[in-house]
């Protein structure tokens, strides 16, 4: 079904078993999960999905090696496998990550690092080369045998230098560990959709839906696109609201206080020698404020974040000046030799992580382990519970996902028919293991479709193996190279419109692609791109002048890019439709 379909049906249909509020990896990891077990459910985001803090990673599938000394041994377990999972289930858009540390002090935080874990101190003297080799050494235990990726090493001073010809000469040692790295999570989340709703009719997902209130047995939904309204009658509503969760709960008339959220920035910066300098390994250090700290490889691109800093509504959440001087400044601590200016930023964003409430004393103390908050009976005024899903990481999204419904099923009577640990996403599936096996496939591919071997390569990069899917359409009518973007075709376009859910263009250029966060939007791809999506989804030219000034108002107010002089007066009117 098509959104007007399912949002007519919903008119006809107002009982489902669950409903799902929020759009990020913990709804859409349990919509998922409560779809391949046949039950009807219908999750409503109300912005595009994943815009929230799932849009806002770090990028890293990762154990949290910093959580041990918080005490969280079972948090780390537990993601230190799921990372295992998503690489195994994964593949085209989870890779394995090199990560290194550099270190500056050999026997620094020995003392420290206990008191810490008693949490008897807020911030700990540097972490030095013994207590990191310790974190280590157990990091590569909970990896398990099946040694998904390899053991860490550890570097001397003198090979460190040989390898990093720019790294700063004071580091003392430098050690390497894996993890992963999501380099697409928007694009997986959207994977993780489609597969719900191509293995059970009854699980649909609807993007610019709201929940703006309930009683009793009745929830109240409104679409963000034409302002009307829906009643719904769930037997269970799951609040995936992340940093909204709060929130969402005071529209049911609930007060609660579950979620003490903190900010998060990163910048995308370009800049050649950065990106060389880092080769295929993420830098993974603690900053001179004991603060972790990264710079991540992101296609050909540099990733750097991040910041921990409390706030008390999501909203509110921006990068700004002073976050970019810490992250340059960051940078430069560990390769001082390279100028890395605001000249060099492409791109920046901002979310915040859903943490528990909590009265640690520092951000990096609360907790990162995730937990389900329920509530029901006499105090509410509904006639079902709501669990709120407060906490969780990206990375564990699926052991997450599957507490949520083993619960949900024994609240429905229900019995789980399968489990998601070995089931792969999306384009993950049957993705080649090896070089040799994906050349193999993009040449029989090729044969069979007529699309040249280098279009296919990018294809596969992106989708996985929906690629092959893509690449069937495309041949199946006549296309061409976009002018302003000669990596797509307008057939890809039109595919991703028809098949991905967009409803506004800044959901292709920020969250089905990767064209904004690499800092490759120009005004000129902007209006090429809405008119190839704006054809394919019926918009008249009203509508195509309003898209392109939303887009350049987002890209401008949320991502620091700066917005061309012309499309100024198409700002103010299309502000209030944010
Ligand atoms: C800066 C930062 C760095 C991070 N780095 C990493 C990392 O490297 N690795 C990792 O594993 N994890 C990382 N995380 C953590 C991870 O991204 C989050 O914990 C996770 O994305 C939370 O997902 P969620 O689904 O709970 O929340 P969200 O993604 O915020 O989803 C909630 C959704 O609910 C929607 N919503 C709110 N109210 C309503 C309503 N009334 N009706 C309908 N929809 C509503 C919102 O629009 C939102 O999209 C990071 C987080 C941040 C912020």
């Amino acid at each position: 079904m098509n959104r007007s379909e399912i949002l007519s049906d919903l008119k006809n249909n107002p009982d489902i078993s669950v409903l799902i509020v929020g759009g990020g990896i913990n709804g859409i990891g349990t919509f998922r999960d409560l779809a391949v077990n046949g039950v009807d459910v219908l999750l409503v985001e109300k912005g595009d999905f994943c815009s929230g803090a799932s849009s806002a990673s770090s990028h890293m599938a990762h154990g949290g090696i910093r959580y041990l000394e918080n005490g969280e041994f079972r948090l780390v377990r537990e993601a230190v496998r799921e990372r295992n999972r998503m690489l195994e289930n994964a593949p085209h858009v989870v890779k394995p990550l090199p990560t290194t540390i550099p270190i500056f002090q050999r026997f620094s935080g020995l003392l420290n690092a206990p008191l810490k874990f008693l949490k008897l101190l807020d911030k700990p003297a540097e972490r030095g080369s013994l207590i990191i080799k310790l974190g280590l050494i157990l990091y590569d235990i909970y990896t398990g045998r099946q040694r998904t990726v390899p053991r860490h090493r550890f570097f001397s001073r003198k090979e460190s230098l040989a390898k990093w010809k720019h790294l700063n000469p004071e580091i003392v040692n430098t050690a390497v560990y894996y993890d992963g790295a999501i380099l697409q999570p928007e694009r997986l989340a959207v994977d993780l959709i489609l597969d719900a709703e191509s293995v059970n009719p009854n699980a649909r997902a609807l993007n610019y839906v709201s929940m703006v209130g309930g009683s009793e047995d009745t929830i109240l939904l409104r679409d963000e696109l034409t302002d009307e309204t829906y009643d719904l009658r769930p037997k269970l509503l799951i609040n995936a609201a992340g940093p909204w969760i709060d929130f969402t709960n005071r529209r049911l008339g609930l007060s609660t206080r579950f979620i003490g959220g903190t900010k998060g920035s990163h910048i995308v910066v370009e800049h050649a020698e950065l990106r060389k300098a880092i080769g295929d390994h993420e830098f993974f250090f603690e900053n001179e404020d004991g603060r972790i700290v990264l710079i991540f490889p992101l296609y050909d691109r540099v990733l750097i974040g991040t910041s921990d800093i409390p706030v008390e509504h999501p909203d509110e959440a921006q990068c700004t000046d002073e976050e970019i001087e810490y992250f340059l400044r960051l940078t430069r601590r560990i390769f001082p030799s390279l100028q890395l200016t605001r000249e060099n930023i492409v791109f920046q964003f901002s979310g915040v992580r859903p943490l528990p409430r909590s009265n640690a004393r520092t951000a990096s103390q609360i907790s990162r382990d995730h937990s389900i908050e329920v509530l029901s009976g006499d105090w509410t005024n509904l006639r079902f519970p709501v669990y709120s899903l407060v906490g969780g990481k990206w990375t564990s999204f699926r052991a997450f996902s599957e507490q949520v419904t083993d619960k949900a099923l024994a609240y429905l009577n229900l019995s789980r028919q399968k489990d998601t640990r070995s089931m792969q996403i999306g384009g993950g599936r049957g993705y080649p293991r090896d070089p040799g096996e994906l050349k193999r496939q993009i040449e029989s591919l090729s044969a069979w479709t007529g699309v040249a071997r280098e279009r296919l390569k990018v294809l596969f990069e992106r989708y996985g193996t929906r690629a092959e899917t893509i690449a069937t359409y495309m041949n199946g009518g006549t296309d061409f190279i976009l002018r302003s973007l000669p990596d797509y075709t307008l057939r890809e376009i039109v595919f991703l419109a028809q098949h991905e859910k967009i409803c506004h263009l800044d959901d292709f250029l920020l969250r089905r692609s990767m064209l904004a966060m690499l800092g490759r939007v120009t005004e000129e791809m902007v209006e090429e791109l809405a008119k190839a999506l704006g054809n394919a989804l019926g918009w008249d030219e009203e509508r195509k002048t309003a898209e392109v000034a939303r887009t350049l108002l987002i890209l401008a107010d949320r991502h620091g890019l700066a917005l061309p002089s012309n499309h100024r007066d198409n700002v103010s009117e299309s502000k209030d439709r944010l």
